[in-house]
Formats: structure tokens, C-alpha cells, sequence
């Protein structure tokens, strides 16, 4: 199924004198919106043109309003967005968010540099508070709300975990292709985009020795305090941004959100 499609993507893109993913309005049941949008309606495709700063607004405002985890990819050579987000829902430690793998390879194969863009949204963080650490703010010495807050600027090992199998997947189908990888919280934008030193040495193995580089690589060794300050200086001054991080897999940089 999957390399029927990416066939189909080929095919198209060289019958095609428009944007090469004009099609994809065909092949998936799409509707098209003025801002990006929360849409868990198995089936359905939503797309927007317009620019990455335009939507970057559209997320502050979601991560805000919407209950679950939602994904879209930026095509920034065409100013597209794509819904990649299949279904959302919650359990027990964390929200999950389904994704539309065809999709998403699809646009990075058609595009020189696509952005991987989720959200963290805060009514999800807050029931997760809830349901892990009681209503009461910090009655253990467990964390505090804000603390929490500043955690889920991070990228979860999850999504490490994903940005590398794709940016592996998109190397060896695709060479020459850039992936992004951002995620919007109630604080800001997170891009954890590995590192293609990373890409090259985890792309050559195989079976076993790929899953220990993979399963090592997204261990993080944060110091929590340290980052937790900068996030919250950084998000008192709009636009302003710094690394959170940094390691021979990823660079993690956190940049607030416009005024
Ligand atoms: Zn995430």
C-alpha cells in the first residue's frame, strides 16, 4: 500500500504543471479552511494556504482551544499546510495523535524542506495534571503546575523517537529531502529536528543495532532547572528564542510566540 502510493505521488508530480501536491486534493476527501483547525474526523484531510508565521498563530491560539493532539505538515516552498493528524485520544500519562504515514511521506518526497508541526495542547496537559498529580497544587512536593507547563515545551521521547524513524525513512526514499520537526505548546514552538550526522549513522544499520541507537538517542540527560528557567525567560520576550539543548542526536531550540 505504501509503495503503491509514493508510486502514485511519482507519477503525478511529473504529469503535473501546478503544484506538485495538487493531486493529493484528489486522492484524499479534503476540505480547505481559512486558519488550521482540530479535525478528528476519521477520512478527512484538511489544508490551508498560508504562511508558516500565519499559522504558527493559528497554533498559539489552538494549543489554547482544542482538547486533543492534532499534527500538520508545512510545506514551506508553496505555503501549505497539510492536516497529518488522523484521530487523537487521551490515555492514562499522555494524549496520542494517530498519524497519516502515506500523507506525510508523500509531502516529504514532493517538497525540497517540509516542517513536522503537533501540538501540546493545554486542556490535555491539564487533565494529565490532574489525573497524575491531584487538583491540589503540589500537596507531595510532585510538580507544580508551572513546572509541568514548562515540561510540555519538550518533546516527549515518542516524538524523538518519531522524528528519527521519518527522517531515516525520508533519507534512504528520498536523499536530499529536509524534515523539520517543531511542536507548539502553551508556551511556545520546540523544533527538535535531529541532527543529519545523527540521520546518516542510525540510516546504515539494521534490526537490532538500529533499535539501541534509536532507543538510546532519545534519552535525554536535561537538567530540568536549567531549562525550566529559560523557557520562562524566553517566553516573557516575543520572538525571542535559544537552545534548550543539545547533543550529537538533537539540537532543541525553543522559540516564544509572536505578541
Ligand atoms: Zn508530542
Amino acid at each position: 500500500m505504501k509503495k503503491s502510493l509514493l508510486a502514485l505521488a511519482a507519477i503525478t508530480v511529473l504529469g503535473q504543471s501546478c503544484s506538485p501536491r495538487h493531486f493529493l486534493k484528489e486522492v484524499y476527501n479534503t476540505t480547505p479552511s481559512n486558519h488550521l483547525v482540530f479535525n478528528n474526523q476519521k477520512g478527512l484531510v484538511t489544508y490551508i494556504k498560508e504562511s508558516e508565521e500565519e499559522g504558527v498563530r493559528d497554533l498559539q491560539r489552538l494549543v489554547k482551544e482544542v482538547p486533543l493532539e492534532e499534527a500538520w505538515v508545512y510545506v514551506p516552498e508553496d505555503k501549505e499546510w497539510w492536516e497529518v493528524g488522523r484521530y487523537s485520544w487521551e490515555e492514562e500519562s499522555s494524549t496520542q495523535a494517530s498519524l497519516n504515514m502515506a500523507l506525510l511521506e508523500i509531502l516529504a518526497g514532493t517538497s525540497r524542506e517540509t516542517v513536522q508541526y503537533h501540538i501540546h495542547p493545554e486542556k490535555a496537559l491539564q487533565s494529565l495534571y490532574a489525573k497524575n498529580h491531584g487538583e491540589d497544587n503540589d500537596p507531595n512536593g510532585l510538580m507544580p503546575w508551572d513546572f509541568f507547563l514548562t515540561y510540555a515545551s519538550l518533546p516527549s521521547s515518542l516524538d524523538l523517537y518519531a522524528a528519527l524513524l521519518l527522517s531515516c525513512d525520508v533519507k534512504e526514499q528520498f536523499p536530499g529531502r529536509m524534515v523539520h520537526f517543531k511542536v507548539a505548546s502553551p508556551l511556545g514552538i520546540t523544533e527538535y529536528t535531529p541532527r543529519p550526522e545523527a540521520v546518516d549513522k542510525i540510516s546504515v544499520e539494521e534490526g537490532l543495532d538500529r533499535q539501541f541507537l534509536l532507543r538510546t538517542a532519545v534519552v535525554l540527560t536535561y537538567n530540568m532547572i536549567d531549562v525550566q528557567a529559560k523557557i520562562k525567560n524566553i517566553a516573557l520576550n516575543p520572538n525571542s528564542s535559544a537552545v534548550l539543548y543539545s547533543d550529537d542526536n538533537f539540537e532543541i531550540k525553543f522559540m516564544a510566540y509572536p505578541k
